[in-house]
């Protein structure tokens, strides 16, 4: 079966029956449509997104793409503003437009869940084959040398002047013409992303896939089935068009965690720990202006990273920070200029002479999703004052690697912007406070809001994924981590996805 597009004019959006529904399609979603079906479900998959591929449909034109690309079209904020919120709304989710760096779970924090929060079936040994298998989707490998553009080579010319360790990053690009435009989609086709991987074997499988259909919320049916309510949107997924039903004997949800939260929410499932422990791991961009011509704009976007203060402890988790490499498209760099009028226009007009990166500080899933009044949704995320001076200090080593490669200043996107012109000047770094409404905060990487957790008091899912108290209802997104899981989600949330899938196949053949 092809994929069904709900806002197609004449596609008829009739009820539909399947064994096992899948919300969302992103790294989560289409991993376990695809396990589920080739273990021979009858999988029906419903995203609300479009379906994106190929040069006439990803155009790199950043308004257009950001449009469709994103949820709540790029907008999507924390409560206080200080934090962009940006996920996938499209077949294939956040993979269609990250950046490609694979950076599995490292052992360790397998071991803090399996020690801390007691779940025995994550330990490092028995997730081992499910690593093998998301990096095996993922076709990763390392980011050949010759790919590392000049950006990225700037940050690694300055951490290796001040003898810190980095290394370049792992991808999933297979067959990348360093067109620059990760960020808003491939047009090439080279990212081995759910959209190019998992969608098309889910659908070989015989999965069922439905785009521009939104979830609302799960009813309950006779004899453990379950009725989801499902609207139909039109093709740029503006307006609700129409409102079907689906029948099904399960629900698997993975719309990520802020769609996964809303969809329990609206269905009364969840229990207390609904919307808490949420992680969203904020970047702090750090931007350099060199002598030199960058055209940071060319090439594979990130490929190195300092690494030389990133931790995996016993106690915690990850912790520490890491430095990355990075730029956007015109558009997302205009989104983080704080100087406005013809200030705001010289430092754009610059940017061919731009370096950046960004720093990467895990952070405790202090967030929480709430919904204050009724429809309303809001995502309450107040930076703690550890994280503060650990970004702070991330941030002075970037300025110290960018000053050490020649720039000649260094700043950090804040209003007013903090400018360094030499290392004698990086005490003005006391000065940033991440105050609301000073700073751009950018978060790729949400996480929690449906934690596992081996009791129902302590979450939302028992370590199998079911909601606890809500039989035949699953979690298979970001969502279920009961901390934050790597630097980058994207490989540990494809792990946990094919292990998630393999044990239901078991379970549910029992
Ligand atoms: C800009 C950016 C760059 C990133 N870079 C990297 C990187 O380089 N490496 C890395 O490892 N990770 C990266 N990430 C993170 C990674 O891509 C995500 O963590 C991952 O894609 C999330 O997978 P998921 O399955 O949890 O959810 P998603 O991929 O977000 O999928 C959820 C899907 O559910 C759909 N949905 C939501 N609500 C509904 C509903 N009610 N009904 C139907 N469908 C619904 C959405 O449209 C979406 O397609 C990046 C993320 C972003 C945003
Ligand atoms: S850099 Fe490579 S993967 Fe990224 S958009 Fe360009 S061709 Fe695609």
């Amino acid at each position: 079966m092809a994929i069904v597009d709900c806002s197609t004019p004449g596609q008829a959006k009739d009820d539909l029956r399947c064994d096992v529904a899948v919300v969302g399609s992103g790294c989560g979603g289409a991993t376990a449509a695809r396990v589920l079906a080739e273990g021979g479900r009858d999988v029906l998959v419903l995203e609300e997104g479009g379906d994106y591929v190929g040069p006439e449909r990803l155009t790199q034109r950043d308004l257009p793409m950001y449009d469709q690309l994103y949820a709540d079209r790029g907008s999507r904020t924390n409560a206080d503003r200080t934090i962009s919120v940006l996920s996938g709304r499209v077949l294939g989710g956040g993979g269609v437009i990250n950046a490609c760096d694979v950076v599995p779970v490292h052992p360790q924090t397998w071991r803090y869940w399996q020690n801390v929060h007691g779940l025995a079936d994550w330990s490092p040994e028995a997730m081992a084959p499910f690593v093998a298998k998301a990096l095996h989707d993922l076709e990763a490998s390392p980011i050949p040398e010759s790919m590392v553009n000049r950006n990225n080579q700037i940050l690694r010319e300055g951490a290796g002047a001040l003898g810190l360790a980095g290394e370049v990053m792992h991808h999933n690009r297979v067959g990348c013409l360093g067109l620059g435009t990760c960020l808003i989609g491939c047009p090439a086709g080279a990212k081995r992303n759910p959209r190019m991987v998992a969608v098309p074997k889910a659908l070989e499988a015989g999965a069922r896939v439905v785009v521009r259909a939104r979830v609302v919320s799960i009813q309950p049916g006779k004899d453990g089935e379950k009725t989801l309510l499902v609207r139909a949107l039109d093709a740029k997924g503006y307006r609700e068009t129409a409102t079907f039903r689906v029948r099904c004997k399960r629900v698997v949800l993975a719309a990520g965690p802020v769609g996964t939260v809303s969809i329990l929410r609206a269905s009364g499932l969840g229990g207390a720990w609904l919307g808490r422990g949420l992680s969203l791991q904020p970047q702090v961009a750090v931007v350099a202006r060199m002598k030199e011509r960058v055209n940071a704009f060319d090439g594979i976007p990130q490929s190195y990273a300092v690494t030389a203060f990133e931790r995996n402890d016993a106690a915690r988790g990850l912790h520490g920070y890491r430095i990355e490499g990075i730029f956007g498209t015109p558009g997302i760099l205009g989104s983080l200029v704080t100087q406005a009028g013809i200030a705001g226009k010289q430092a754009m007009a610059a940017l061919p002479h731009v370096a950046a990166c960004l720093v990467l500080v895990p952070d405790d899933p202090v967030g929480q999703i709430t919904f204050p009044w009724s429809g309303g949704r809001r995502i309450d995320y107040t930076l703690a004052d550890e994280w503060k001076s650990r970004a702070r200090e991330a941030v002075r080593t970037a300025m110290r690697c960018y000053l050490a490669a020649g720039a000649t200043e260094v700043l950090v996107a804040c209003a007013p912007p903090i400018v360094v012109r030499s290392e004698r000047e990086l005490g003005l770094l006391d000065g940033l406070s991440f105050a609301p409404a000073t700073i751009g905060l950018i978060s790729a990487h949400q996480q929690g809001g449906t934690r596992v957790a081996v009791r129902a008091e302590r979450g939302v899912c028992a370590p199998d994924g079911q909601v606890w108290g809500a039989a035949g209802v699953y979690v298979c997104d970001g969502g279920v981590f009961p901390s934050t899981s790597s630097t980058h989600t994207m490989a540990p949330i494809l792990t946990v996805a094919h292990a998630l899938a393999a044990g239901w196949l078991s379970a549910w053949r029992a």
